[in-house]
């Protein structure tokens, strides 16, 4: 039988959300077991890795300052990857500039440059792009994007001796007298007076071991890269108008673009590649605002997922009455990478409350 392991915390999910409430554990002197059974079938190191401050909706506003301002620093110890500040782009309908207001506000009162630009200032400053008169753009020229894979190995080292990987599967938690007392494993079992759960639809099953319903379910998200004539000076975009996001590839000439699908309930798998079909969809949507997508080979792509809750609102962290010492992250619905340092504080704050109780 596998020797027991004991730690303040223990983890579930060694995704950006696991590993960036570790990182935050084991900066305030708490060790932690992460517990993860694949290094593959996740979200975070297919993500495209998009980041900015700016968002028109949504319910993450203050979240998404927070941790622009994380990645922008690159983390407490400035070891994280550099931001590729190829600026980003929001683009939004001019009816919605008013209810933008006071999230363009909150980045610039954060101290993070934002400016707001009319279609002929985009197309002037990007040539490439098409922008109808009634849009207008949010401008990050610090934000951008990162290599997710290369951020999760940062916050792992960054997190130090006091976090332990244990590669097992989690089988349910373990409870008594309505306190967490840690997580079954396929492993060693981990003994722990709190436990986060942020191991994506896989925390459903695992709540529910503790008498608790955390409604997930998967959302495809996939994107698709195109070989292009030019990508000088093309910043990231997303196009709240048509749902259309791109950004540039690490390799010249390449971009990576997609739009936010409404299939559900799709495997908790990832692959390489994406189907003929998808990259027309993807195709005849981004090329509305950047036309060299029309004739643009389809060199490759990732066809992955994500877990939303079921209403498509958004995810939360939460810290459970009971059993106590439980909380739980996810169902960021195809957005969790750019809010991740923030949604990782968060959770870490509940579980060190926790321990003092
Ligand atoms: C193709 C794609 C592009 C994206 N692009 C962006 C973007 O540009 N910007 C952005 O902000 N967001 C983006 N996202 C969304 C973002 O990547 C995700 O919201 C985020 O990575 C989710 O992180 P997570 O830690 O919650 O989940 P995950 O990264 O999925 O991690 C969950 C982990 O839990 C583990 N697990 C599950 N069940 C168990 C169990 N029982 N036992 C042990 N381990 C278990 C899994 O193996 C997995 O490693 C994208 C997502 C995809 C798929």
């Amino acid at each position: 039988m596998t020797a027991a392991l004991r730690a303040d915390v223990a983890i579930v999910g060694a995704g950006i959300i696991g590993l960036a409430g570790a990182e935050h554990l084991t900066a305030h002197g708490a060790s932690v077991v992460v517990i993860d059974d694949s290094a593959t079938d996740a979200a975070t190191p297919v993500s495209g890795g998009l980041i900015r401050a700016f968002d028109p909706a949504g319910a993450y506003a203050a979240w998404l300052v927070e941790s622009c301002a994380r990645y922008l620093a690159r983390g407490r110890h400035g070891s994280w990857p550099a931001v590729r500040r190829h600026g980003s782009l929001t683009l939004i309908d001019e009816g919605d500039l008013g209810r933008a207001a006071p999230r363009i506000e909150a980045v610039r009162s954060a101290g993070l440059p934002v400016e707001v630009l009319d279609a002929g200032d985009i197309v002037k400053r990007h040539p490439q792009l098409t922008v109808p008169r009634h849009v207008l753009g949010v401008m990050e020229p610090r934000a951008g994007w990162l290599p997710a894979a290369d951020t999760l190995r940062a916050l792992h080292r960054d997190a130090g001796p006091a976090l332990r990987l244990l590669r097992a599967r989690a089988l349910s938690l373990t409870h008594s007298s309505s306190r967490v007392r840690g997580v079954r494993t396929s492993g060693a079992d981990v003994h722990a007076d709190a436990v986060l759960l942020a191991a994506g639809v896989g925390s459903t099953p695992l709540a529910a071991s503790a008498g608790v319903h955390l409604p997930l379910r998967t959302r495809a998200v996939s994107y698709c890269l195109f070989r292009v004539e030019d990508t000088t000076g093309l910043p990231t975009m997303v196009d709240h108008t048509t749902g259309a996001w791109l950004r540039r590839w690490d390799t010249d000439r390449t971009v990576l673009a997609g739009v936010p699908s409404t299939r559900t309930g799709v495997p908790a798998r990832t692959r390489d590649g994406v189907d003929t079909a998808e990259a027309e969809r993807v195709r005849a949507v981004v090329a509305r605002r950047f036309p060299q997508l029309a004739g643009a080979a389809a060199v490759g792509g990732v066809t992955a997922y994500d877990a939303m809750v079921p209403e498509a609102g958004p995810g939360s962290v939460t810290s459970w009455p009971s059993p106590r010492g439980l909380v739980t992250a996810a169902g960021w619905n195809g957005g969790g990478f750019k809010i991740a340092p923030a949604v990782g504080r968060q959770a870490a704050d509940h579980l060190l409350e926790a321990l003092q109780r």
